[in-house]
């Protein structure tokens, strides 16, 4: 199926773009990898009158220092995020997930941008932000405004996004030093969204645990993170043990959802599995294992 008819708009710059937005509002979609609205143009799920597209907006694929954070322009590629050497030392779990998404030729031409603005509950890189806390910075025409990830996603493909708006960059928190993190999906097939997933950071001072994040994706519309849970297990030893009892507390407190492929308690097992793996996989690096 071809795409209904569309007036296509290639923007030089920024404020090109954003004049354009401001203008055009709800008739217009931006294009950025087109891995997402593409087929959802052919589907002719989506019907802009407008498609703006960024893909000159070369200075906004960039990964850079930003104080105690690292910061990403919104056109940068999900390999660029996977390949990056700087993200990988500061911020290691922002590759950890980038380096799973769908295939090779998707994460050649998906963008941070496009896949944080098109929220799909199980997208790896919103399931990153939300666990890091990361400010999302858009702009519209005059003016720009910061957003933490937990306020951006709204729901199941909706964000906090308004028509004039392009997301443009966001920032990470840099890890401190000695953190460690990973991430474990469960998908049917390779390639595939996840049916969930579960991204953790531990960091740990005197031979206890200091800092330690979790959040899951599949579990509900937005990922979350489960603060109540991890709080309780700060202060503590981190071992075989103290990783057992995480994530056993872990899908204690979630209230996963059903639908008709998956059942709600299968989501809790996955949940449960997950995370066991991934604090099992921090412990591991801690030590050094395979780091
Ligand atoms: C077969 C297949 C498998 C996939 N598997 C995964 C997976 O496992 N995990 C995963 O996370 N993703 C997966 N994806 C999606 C992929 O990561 C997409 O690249 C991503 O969701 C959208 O990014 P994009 O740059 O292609 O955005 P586009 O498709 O260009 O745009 C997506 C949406 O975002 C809007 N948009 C784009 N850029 C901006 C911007 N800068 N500001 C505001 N709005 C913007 C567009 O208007 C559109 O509504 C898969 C896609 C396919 C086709």
């Amino acid at each position: 199926m071809k795409p209904a008819a569309f007036k296509y708009h290639r923007p030089a710059s920024l404020d090109e773009a954003l004049a354009l937005l401001d203008q055009l509002g709800p008739q217009a979609r931006l294009l950025s990898g087109g891995q997402s609205l593409g087929p959802m143009l052919n589907l002719r799920l989506a019907r802009p009158e407008h498609v703006i597209d960024l893909n000159d907006l070369t200075e906004f694929a960039y990964v850079r220092e930003s104080g105690d954070a690292v910061e990403v322009g919104g056109l940068t590629r999900h390999y660029q995020l996977a390949d990056s050497v700087y993200v990988r030392q500061h911020c290691p779990l922002l590759t950890q997930a980038a380096m799973t998404i769908g295939h090779y030729a998707i994460r050649q031409r998906g963008t941070l941008g496009g896949s944080l603005a098109n929220a799909d509950p199980v997208a790896q890189l919103a399931l990153v932000a939300v666990a890091l806390d990361a400010r999302i910075t858009l702009a519209r025409q005059g003016s720009r405004r910061e957003i933490a990830a937990n306020d951006f996603f709204q729901a199941a493909m909706t964000t906090a996004l308004k028509p004039q708006e392009l997301l443009l960059s966001v920032r990470f928190p840099k890890f401190k030093t000695g953190e460690v993190s990973a991430y474990r999906m469960f998908n049917r097939r390779h390639g595939d969204f996840a049916v969930v997933a579960v991204a953790a950071t531990l960091a740990v001072e005197d031979g206890q645990v200091q800092r330690l994040r979790l959040a899951l994706s599949g579990i509900a519309p937005v990922p979350q993170r489960v603060d109540s849970v991890t709080r309780q297990f700060e202060g503590r030893r981190p071992d075989a043990q103290w990783a057992m009892d995480v994530a056993a507390a872990v899908a204690e407190a979630v209230q996963p959802e059903e639908d008709e492929r998956v059942s709600a308690s299968y989501r809790r097992e996955l949940a449960h599995s997950l995370s066991l793996s991934t604090l099992t996989r921090t412990l591991e690096k801690l030590e050094g294992v395979g780091a």
